[in-house]
């Protein structure tokens, strides 16, 4: 049918309002897309691909499809003259309700996370990276019509019909062959548009490995060469990226990509990747990992979960495999035992290739690291079976490794000292707080190493790391921690009678946010430190609780004192006196608060300064 042909036919048909949601998309893509906006045509032949593979497998099982033998293919035809472009697929089609379904309406969650975003004030220039859909087509045209034929032998052709306003028709078209048409009247400034070349660039850059032929006239403009059929060695690394963009929509190249292409023991054809940030933002497409998995050539699923194990879900990639039994229902994939071999044959070779980036390229796995860390520490903690893989590829900071540098448990236990038995570390907020923890100084001059552990996620690895061959894991905070050596501490100058004093004095003015006093072996340069009042993993879980902001407690420690400090002595020596001494009560208190700050644990810092502010004064008044 002709355009306009389509017009006489779209006047009698009645307008229908769009939704509220789709005008405003309209209204915002308009305006923010124009500097991008070629990307309507990666648009309208993503749908058009998705269409073919939708109707490709129909065509499996389903006789009664129309048109089983057409070609799988998009044909795009321009006219210059005119001003116009034809993009014609061969897909499932529509039917007359669901174009008005379909195109009257915002569906997907994409868009309406975009508009979300958008009227929260995010950047519009963003917009070119993900997917908008549809309607990306009225940036380019004044008018755009889709006629359609749907794959259903009973179906009528139909036709929809818009110029991007208020409204759209709905109408009965003239059409014999499955599929959907669409026809762009372009508006003025977009004519480039109607050029073949232009066309020919733009699906080169964009659209280069859509799996089915896009004919621009006679001449197929995509390599359309299923990338993960070719062997690794053939593909350049532009080849990748390019793929990676066309498949997730992220302009970012992935931090790294693993390519399998086998046929024996099984048949199996994949490239995964992973990607350079863990979220894209709010305003992407995708935040989580996807694997499109086929099987023949034939998207059998568009996001396949269970491919992987949950500790690589953020990975994304396609997978297919000529052994998998195409005439199941995609629900039932899962559980068929070839199913599992790839998914061991995967997680392996992944595991594999993240071993080789730590050891290859130590920059690009602290990304890595940065990024996808806390996958992993989950899966340490929650499943046992793959701890075994996941623990090569933990990485940690140190007392020997400066700055961000990272360590792996392989370099903690090469050089480990004589005669230490375990592996030791200390929890705290940041890492600046981590290097300054007063637990570091029990390592003194014994030349021990200990593990910084400062994300939120380390609490959670703890619960299911507590030893790494053969060595116990243990936080320096243990109450009955000993170290291999003499005791670090500082030689004690407050006498027993005056420490229990002070002793019964603390307890007296912390009560029982604290479970009691003692003298410590360990400390040198800090006066005080909290100990944990038991060891045991369960501080750990609730460090990560109170994290997440659903427990606002503080755990209930002890309250170490290094009785060779100066400040312990002069404070002994206040107490001694039996005077009631306010200052001793703000001492204490300002000691204790201290330790909750280097712990990571202290509920509201800002209560702190009324005290200080009356310290600063007392110190003021001593020095007149
Ligand atoms: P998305 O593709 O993410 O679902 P779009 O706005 O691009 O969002 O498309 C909306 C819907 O319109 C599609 O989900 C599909 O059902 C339908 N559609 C669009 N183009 C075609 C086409 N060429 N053939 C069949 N259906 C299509
Ligand atoms: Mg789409």
């Amino acid at each position: 049918m002709t355009a306009d042909a389509a017009q006489a036919q779209g006047t009698d048909a009645t307008p229908v309002p769009f939704r509220a949601e789709v005008k405003q998309l309209l209204a915002i893509l308009a305006h923010s897309l124009y500097s991008d906006r070629e990307i309507f045509l990666r648009e309208l032949l993503s749908n058009a691909s998705d269409a073919l593979h939708r109707v490709q497998f129909e065509l499996l099982t389903n006789r009664e499809a129309r048109d089983q033998a057409a070609e799988l293919a998009i044909r795009i035809t321009t006219d210059e003259d005119a001003k116009t472009i034809t993009i014609a697929d061969s897909g499932i089609g529509m039917t007359a309700d669901e174009l008005a379904e379909h195109l009257g309406t915002i569906a997907k969650s994409g868009v309406k996370a975009l508009m979300e975003g958008l009227e929260a004030g995010q950047k519009s220039q963003m917009i070119g990276q993900f997917g908008v859909g549809f309607y990306s087509a009225f940036v380019v045209a004044e008018e755009v019509i889709v006629t359609s034929l749907s794959y259903r032998p009973d179906a009528e052709a139909a036709e929809w019909r818009s110029s991007g306003d208020e409204t759209f028709t709905i109408g009965p078209a003239e059409r014999t062959e499955r599929g959907t048409t669409i026809t762009l009247r372009l508006r003025e400034d977009a004519a480039e548009f109607a050029a073949p070349w232009r066309i020919k660039q733009t699906i080169k850059r964009h659209s280069d490995f859509v799996a089915f032929p896009i004919y621009v006239g006679d001449e197929q403009a995509n390599q359309q060469t299923a990338l993960w059929r070719q062997q690794p060695h053939q593909v350049t690394a532009e080849q990748y990226n390019g793929f990676y963009e066309g498949l997730t929509f992220d302009h970012n190249e992935p931090l790294l990509h693993m390519h399998v292409s086998t046929d024996a023991p099984i048949d199996l054809h994949a490239v995964l990747f992973v990607p350079a940030t863990r979220e894209r933002g709010l305003l992407e497409r995708r935040i989580e990992g996807k694997i499109k998995l086929y099987s023949r050539k034939v998207l059998i699923q568009e996001e396949t979960k269970d491919l992987l194990p949950p500790h690589f879900r953020f990975v994304e990639g396609v997978v297919d495999s000529e052994d998998l039994p195409l005439n199941v229902a995609r629900e039932t994939v899962q559980g068929t035992q070839i199913h599992q071999r790839i998914r061991r044959t995967l997680t392996g070779r992944l595991t594999k290739a993240l071993g080789e980036l730590a050891k290859d390229d130590a920059e690009k796995y602290a990304i890595f690291w940065r990024e996808f860390g806390p996958f992993l520490k989950e899966g340490i903690a929650i499943d046992p079976m793959v701890r075994g893989d996941l623990l090569p590829l933990l990485r940690f900071h140190s007392t020997k490794a400066e700055g961000e540098a990272l360590i792996s448990l392989a370099n903690y236990a090469e050089r480990m000292a004589e005669g230490q038995d375990a592996i030791y570390y200390v929890l705290a907020g940041d890492l600046e707080s981590a290097r300054q923890s007063p637990h570091l100084e029990a390592l003194g001059a014994r030349d021990l190493e200990a593990l910084l552990l400062t994300d939120i996620f380390d609490s959670v690895m703890l619960e299911g790391l507590r030893e790494y061959e053969g060595k116990p894991l243990k936080n320096l905070d243990d109450p009955d921690l000993t170290l291999p050596g003499d005791d670090a501490g500082a030689a004690s100058r407050v006498d027993d009678a005056a420490f229990a004093a002070l002793t019964a004095r603390v307890e007296a003015i912390l009560g029982d946010r604290i479970s009691g006093v003692r003298g410590s072996t360990t400390l040198q340069a800090s006066p005080a430190r909290l100990v944990s009042a038991a060891a045991g993993p369960g501080r750990e879980m609730a460090r990560f609780q109170r994290m997440l902001g659903r427990d606002h407690s503080v755990p209930t420690k002890t309250l170490e004192l290094n009785r060779g400090h100066q400040l312990v002595v002069d404070l002994a020596r206040r107490a001694g006196d039996g005077a009631d001494d306010a200052l001793v009560g703000l001492l204490v208190e300002q000691l204790y608060d201290n330790a909750l700050l280097l712990e990571g644990l202290h509920p509201n810092p800002a209560a702190m300064v009324g005290r200080l502010q009356a310290l600063m004064a007392a110190a003021a008044r001593e020095g007149k």
